[in-house]
């Protein structure tokens, strides 16, 4: 495989691919759909998780873990749910394998092996722990119960890929039971609110919050809320979901509570995910040409330290300084790694770093000893500066932060000069072809939708939250409308 990626411009969807394998985020498996997760992606997961957790338990939920399957009946009991994963669904129906009499040194399913009831591996697990719930649920006390789990999913679908859309993939959800309508609904929105909070400022990536169209919306939910994020290309990331499922799982699941009167009524749910998905968000946000560019905040090195040297005295004395940098740095909370390979050339190291978005690097070489000083280089924008030994941490230090804000300024630049607003439908149908977020009117009607989809391929990315009352018309049919929706093409 050449060094050299595609470029963005040529096929952004082979520079994405051959970026997350180049990378070494990533790769297919032997597994139609499903992928391995190398270490460098993963570490990156690990940040992710890190901080996610952390706001869900300032948010007040606690972590537990639910069982892989679900007994169909369990599974079929919420009709919508079960219908609309239906068809992405992976089966379990036996429990054993012995030797095939027909086909020797073959395996096969032991036909006795039958299970009594078949098994769907989890899409997604409101019905298991729903069902579970009716245990821990009796009385208003019990209540709120805020639950999340780190777990992975099946959903068998059809065109995969890497990080964006695989057939098995790990993320959290959360599933949350309360007393009532309103603090249901404030904590699908409040859920909402932390994931978009956790998009721009730790994976720099601006999102638009709305609420989903009756025909995107989470099957079993009575309202899904969303970020949606633009991408490099043009198109839409749906990053995140919390819904509002009202008492749709307590009436399945028959989950009743006492309340204060002292009368039973059905619990209110909600449930809410994000997914190994938000890494393809975050490498189609900034990544450019020469590869990954990593916003600091998510960067599993931050920092890389490579000396230029000459022999082995040279690299002995540049070690003990690039050492004491580092351990300083450490200090800080900041991770530095300090490459010493000698099988490596600078060049090539360079090249690898700038390959795998390292947000910045410092090169010593033998006349930085001498002069005290240090060349200090930043990945997005390559620009390189000289820098005093002693500055270094500070400089450092507020570079992190420099380029984490510019990142995030980038993207919002994006997506402002990508974003249009359209009223009539040949002007949409140009907007979408071009790429980008197009704010327009809808009559609210599903068959619109549909029709639009299929004139343009474009979807109803969300309502956005902060739409505003204005009397309009819809982009294809005319009818009045009070508000203008989201449309892109999506991912
Ligand atoms: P949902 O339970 O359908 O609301 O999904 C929660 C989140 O998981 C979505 O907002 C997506 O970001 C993500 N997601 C859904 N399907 C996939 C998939 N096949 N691969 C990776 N992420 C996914």
């Amino acid at each position: 495989m050449s060094k050299k990626l595609t470029k963005r411009s040529e096929d952004y969807s082979k520079w994405y691919n051959e970026l997350v394998v180049k990378a070494d985020l990533a790769e297919n498996s032997a597994v139609r759909g499903c992928m391995v997760i190398k270490p460098y992606g993963f570490a990156i997961w690990e940040k992710m998780q890190a901080e996610l957790d952390r706001m869900f338990k300032e948010t007040g939920h606690q972590n537990a873990y639910f069982p892989l399957f679900v007994p169909k009946s369990l599974f079929e009991a919420e009709e919508k749910n079960a219908e609309g994963f239906a068809k992405e669904c992976a089966v379990v129906t036996h429990y054993r394998l012995q030797n095939d009499p027909d086909n020797e040194g073959k395996l096969r399913v032991d036909p006795e092996a039958k299970l009594e009831e078949e098994l769907v591996v989890r899409p997604t697990s409101e019905a298991i722990i729903w069902n579970t719930y009716k245990g821990w649920i009796q009385s208003y006390r019990d209540l709120p119960l805020l639950i999340n789990q780190w777990a992975n999913v099946v959903r068998w679908e059809m065109r995969t890929r890497l990080f964006l859309r695989t057939a098995e993939f790990l993320w959290q959800e959360g599933h949350t039971a309360h007393a009532t309508k309103t603090e249901a609904i404030a904590e699908a929105k409040q859920m909402q609110e932390v994931y978009a909070e956790f998009a721009e400022n730790f994976m720099a990536m601006p999102v638009v919050k709305g609420v989903k169209s009756d025909s995107e919306r989470f099957a079993g939910a009575e309202d899904t809320y969303t970020i949606e994020a633009l991408m490099q290309d043009g198109k839409a990331l749906q990053a995140g979901t919390s819904h509002f499922l009202g008492q749709n799982f307590a009436e399945a699941f028959d989950v009743k509570f006492t309340n204060k009167e002292g009368k039973q009524d059905y619990v209110w749910a909600t449930s809410w995910g994000v997914s190994t998905r938000l890494i393809g968000g975050l490498i189609m946000t900034h990544s450019d040409d020469n590869g990954l560019v990593l916003p600091p905040k998510l960067a599993p090195i931050q920092v890389v330290i490579v000396p230029i040297y000459k022999g082995q005295d040279q690299l002995d004395a540049i070690s003990e300084k690039a050492k004491s940098i580092q351990s300083d740095l450490r200090r800080k909370g900041i991770s530095v790694k300090f490459d010493d390979r000698d099988t490596f050339r600078p060049g090539a190291k360079f090249a690898e770093y700038e390959l795998k978005g390292v947000p910045v690097r410092i090169a010593i070489g033998n006349r930085d000893l001498e002069n005290g000083t240090l060349e200090i280089a930043r990945r997005d924008t390559f620009e390189k500066q000289i820098v005093n030994q002693d500055d270094s941490v500070n400089f450092i230090e507020n570079l992190l932060e420099e380029i984490q804000v510019n990142l995030f300024q980038k993207a919002i630049d994006f997506r402002k000069q990508n974003t249009s607003i359209v009223d009539d439908f040949k002007e949409f149908k140009k907007a979408i072809k071009k790429g980008g977020f197009v704010s327009a009117h809808w009559d609210g009607t599903e068959e619109t939708e549909d029709r639009i989809k299929e004139y343009t391929k474009a979807t109803i990315r969300c309502i956005p939250n902060d739409a505003k009352e204005e009397s309009g018309v819809c982009v294809l049919t005319g009818k009045p409308s009070n508000k203008r929706v989201l449309f892109a093409k999506a991912y």
